[in-house]
């Protein structure tokens, strides 16, 4: 999906819940939507040029977007959390350099099988996070 469908899909989604486009929540979006890998809530501050005393701002507004189905969380090893713009219905399994925190998404998913299985325990709105961690080759050699 092309940035600017998704742009459109979160505009339509956060009317539709009610919540505003505030002045900040735009730098926060626009950081997001420049952003080529997932990045952390600091990364994403700086990126949207707003101050250090604004992180609690883009923490409330990553929260928002979750909520709107928009954006996904990539934990770290280390329970630090990246986070990622992804269409609605959509995830990604990234694989993750545990030194450089380098990002790839990787073009599969595992949790077919899984969310079955998740079904026959009798649980709706099943959801599953797999991340894949190791050092880079970049990171291997130096
Ligand atoms: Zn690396
Ligand atoms: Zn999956």
């Amino acid at each position: 999906m092309k940035q600017t469908e998704l742009l459109d899909i979160i505009l339509e989604r956060l009317k539709a819940s009610g919540g505003r486009m505030t002045k900040k929540r735009e730098c926060v979006l626009g950081a997001l939507l420049s952003m080529d890998r997932p990045a952390s809530a600091e990364e994403i501050r700086e990126r949207a040029e707003l101050p250090a005393s604004d992180l609690v701002t883009v923490y409330r507004n990553l929260e928002t977007f979750e909520h709107l189905g928009v954006l996904q969380r990539v934990p770290l090893e280390n329970g630090t959390q990246l986070f990622e713009l992804t269409a609605p219905d959509e995830h990604y399994h990234h694989l993750i350099c545990r030194k450089c925190h380098k990002t790839e998404r990787l073009d599969i998913c595992v949790g077919h099988e899984v969310v079955k299985r998740a079904k026959a325990h009798g649980y709706s709105k099943i959801a599953h996070v797999m991340e894949v961690y190791g050092l880079c080759e970049d990171c291997e050699k130096s």
